[in-house]
C-alpha cells in the first residue's frame, strides 16, 4: 500500500542504489510515487546497468557517478544537483561498506585500514555529505539515512560496522544541532535485517535474518517498502517536529528478548 501524499514539487538526491532490493530503491519509489523529481547517485559503472534499468520508464530521473568518500565526487554531485533542481528538499543516505575480513573474525583485530574505511564510508560520508548539500537546503529540507541495532547491542560479526553505525547515529544529533536554526531535519532510520546486496556480505546473516523472523514482536521481519514509508513519513512535511532521531522499523524485534536461538 502506498501512501498518498503529493511531493510534486519538492526535489530528493538519493544515493545508494544498487538494485530492486536496496533500502535506498524501496525510498526512492515512495518518493516517485508521491511526484517528487529524483537525482541518483551511485558508487561505479559496475552497478550502473542495474539503476538504468530501475528508471527505464521514469520521467524525470537523472544519474550521476558519485563515490562518497571523494570530495571531487560530491562537488560534482552537488553541482549537478544545483543545474538539474535549483535547490534541495530532501536527500537520502543508504550507503556502508565494511571489508569483508573486519566482518570475519573478532572485533578486537579490526586493523586501522579497515577501521578508517568502514567509518569512512558509513558515518563520515553522512557529515561530508550535508556539508555538500547546505547550500542547496531550503527551510523543511531533510535527511535520511539507514542504521542497524548493532550500534546499540553486539550483534555476531557485525564488529566494526556496529561502531560505524553508532557514529552515524551520533553523527545524526550533531548534524541535526548544527542545522537546526534553519528547521533543516536530520534522521535515521534503524531497519531490521532485510535482504540486499551489502546484507548477504555479512557473515551468517541467512540465520540471523531467520532468527529476526522469529523473534520479532510481529513474526516476521519488517519490510523494504515498510522502510520506504517511513522515510516517506520523515523526510515530508509529516515529520515536520522530528530531528535527530533514530527511529526503528523492525517489526518490533530490538524490543524483544530472545525468545529463541
Ligand atoms: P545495498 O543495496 O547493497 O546498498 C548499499 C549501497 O551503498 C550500494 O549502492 C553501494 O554501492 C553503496 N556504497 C558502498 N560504498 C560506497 C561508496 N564509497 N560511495 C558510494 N556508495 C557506496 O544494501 P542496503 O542494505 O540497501 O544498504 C543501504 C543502507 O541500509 C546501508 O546503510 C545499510 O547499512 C543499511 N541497513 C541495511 C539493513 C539490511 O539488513 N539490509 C539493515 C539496516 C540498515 P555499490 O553497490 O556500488 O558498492
Amino acid at each position: 500500500m502506498s501512501v498518498q501524499i503529493d511531493l510534486s514539487n519538492k526535489t530528493a538526491l538519493v544515493m545508494g542504489v544498487a538494485n530492486g532490493r536496496s533500502l535506498g530503491w524501496a525510498i526512492a519509489e515512495q518518493l516517485l510515487t508521491a511526484g517528487c523529481r529524483v537525482g541518483f547517485s551511485y558508487q561505479g559503472e559496475r552497478l550502473k546497468g542495474e539503476l538504468d534499468k530501475l528508471l527505464k520508464d521514469r520521467e524525470g530521473v537523472w544519474t550521476q557517478q558519485a563515490d562518497a568518500t571523494s570530495e571531487e565526487d560530491l562537488s560534482a554531485l552537488f553541482a549537478r544537483t544545483k543545474e538539474e533542481f535549483g535547490g534541495l528538499d530532501y536527500l537520502v543516505h543508504a550507503i556502508a561498506y565494511a571489508p569483508r575480513n573486519a566482518m570475519e573474525g573478532r572485533f578486537v583485530d579490526t586493523t586501522p585500514e579497515d577501521w578508517n574505511t568502514s567509518l569512512h564510508v558509513s558515518a563520515y560520508s553522512l557529515v561530508a555529505i550535508c556539508r555538500h548539500a547546505e547550500p542547496l537546503f531550503r527551510e523543511g529540507s531533510s535527511v535520511v539515512s539507514l542504521t542497524y541495532h548493532a550500534s546499540q547491542q553486539v550483534v555476531p560479526k557485525y564488529n566494526v560496522m556496529g561502531v560505524a553505525k553508532a557514529a552515524l547515529e551520533a553523527a545524526t544529533r550533531y548534524l541535526a544541532a548544527d542545522f537546526g536554526s534553519r528547521e533543516i531535519r536530520i534522521n535515521t532510520i534503524s531497519a531490521g535485517p532485510m535482504r540486499t546486496i551489502a546484507a548477504r556480505s555479512i557473515p551468517g546473516f541467512g540465520g540471523l535474518y531467520d532468527k529476526g523472523a522469529r523473534n520479532a514482536a510481529f513474526g516476521r521481519n519488517a519490510t523494504s517498502q515498510e522502510v520506504g514509508k517511513l522515510a516517506l513519513f520523515l523526510l515530508s512535511d509529516l515529520g515536520s517536529g522530528v530531528t535527530g532521531q533514530t527511529m526503528y522499523v523492525d517489526a518490533g524485534l530490538s524490543i524483544m528478548t530472545v525468545k529463541e536461538d
